[in-house]
């Protein structure tokens, strides 16, 4: 995978790491601050741009480090505003990242990979056809972030959801770490409230989660029984409804403001009767919950078709007049693949749509 193994990328280490590299190599902590800046919030990779570090330092970095960032292989912008980039990883890996403007100008959500391909295999999921090719390291998680501050230029990136390619809650530690670098003001400033992981329901590693991190929570629920749960996310044949409720009741103990986030892919026929309203929400009353309903999005030779509107609508209303706040997800990118459940890291099939290519390195 390197060109230059004996390199140390620092888009690899956390704040911690990065004071600890420094620090060995005989120089002061606070480099640490400096180089995070400039790297993150400067987007700054050519350590000689890097004016407030000693010329000592900058030698030593150029010895002995290097800030690989992705490159995009692939840009698809939307019409609905959305872009979906194809990031080439190694000679055999390439994974997607989706950027996903409200169209207000206020929030700019980029919906995050964790691994290459996945290895829970979710009926209704194209990801889960690709099988699973490995985990992404933390340069390649946070990288992405990097590859879209550099597009939106200052600041703009507002949101980060662990909801693309891969089940992140099994690359926990590249992703914890990934989420916390994510956080700080000299990086990209994302609080806790606007980072969310979304699983599909790793029960240990979600304790593992709350001793590490304090981020949003989303649970990919789908269904209100473990009957049809085990069909739709296999997952849950490990770790049924009751143990990953309780995991979630757990996340969010000690802070009576939070709520876990369910979704809830609506398939027609499968999923969404009011009968399986009516039991989502007694399924639900004893987690403090938000419910987002998210209309399937098909791929080619997917079993499934999205309800129709008047079910959803029917459906949501039920949970509604329960007490749920419950969300219609929008769907955005569906004409370029970019919606939920579409990724899957691959160019072929696509050379018919209207691509814009882009020469490697000039997303800086
Ligand atoms: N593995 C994680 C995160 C990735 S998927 C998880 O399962 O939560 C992000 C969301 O999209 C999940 O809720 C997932 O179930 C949903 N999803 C997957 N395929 C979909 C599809 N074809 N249409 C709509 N949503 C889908």
């Amino acid at each position: 995978m390197n060109d230059t193994p004996q390199k140390t990328n620092l888009l690899d280490l956390d704040m911690p790491e990065l004071e600890e590299w420094i620090v060995a190599r005989g120089h002061k902590r606070f480099h640490a601050r400096q180089l995070l800046k400039w790297i993150h919030k400067h987007g700054v990779t050519d350590f000689d741009d890097m004016t407030d570090l000693s010329k000592a330092l900058r030698a030593e970095l150029r010895a002995s480090a290097e800030v690989r960032v992705p490159q995009i292989i692939l840009e698809q912008p939307s019409a609905d505003g959305t872009t979906k980039w194809l990031l080439q990883l190694d000679c055999n890996n390439r994974i997607e990242t989706v950027l996903i403007p409200d169209g207000k100008g206020k929030r700019n959500t980029l919906c995050v990979s964790s691994q290459v391909g996945c290895a829970l295999e979710c009926r209704f999921c194209s990801t889960a056809r690709q099988g699973f090719n490995r985990n992404l390291s933390v340069a390649e998680i946070i990288g992405q972030a990097w590859v879209a501050a550099r597009k939106l230029g200052d600041n703009r990136l507002t949101n980060v959801v662990m909801m693309g390619m891969g089940e992140p809650l099994t690359n926990l530690d590249n992703v914890v770490k990934a989420m916390n670098l994510m956080q700080y003001e000299l990086t990209y400033s994302l609080s806790k409230h606007r980072v969310t992981l979304s699983t599909s329901g790793v029960v240990p590693a979600l304790y593992r989660l709350k001793e590490q991190s304090d981020v949003c929570l989303a649970v990919s629920l789908h269904a209100p029984n473990d009957t049809l749960r085990n069909q739709l996310v296999p997952i849950n044949r490990k770790y049924p409804l009751e143990a990953l409720l309780q995991a979630c009741r757990h996340y969010i103990e000690g802070d009576k403001r939070r709520k876990v986030t369910f979704e809830y892919v609506m398939l027609d026929g499968v999923n969404d009767s009011d009968r399986h309203a009516r039991a989502l929400v007694r399924l639900l009353s004893t987690v403090p919950s938000k419910i987002n309903l998210i209309p399937f999005n098909p791929f080619p030779g997917t079993e499934y078709r999205c309800s129709p509107a008047k079910r959803m609508e029917q459906f949501s209303q039920i949970l509604i007049k329960a007490g749920f706040v419950t969300t219609l997800r929008k769907t955005r990118g569906d004409d370029i693949d970019a919606a939920c459940g579409q990724l899957v890291g691959r160019v072929k099939d696509k050379s018919r749509r209207q691509l814009v290519r882009l020469h490697a390195g000039s997303q800086a």
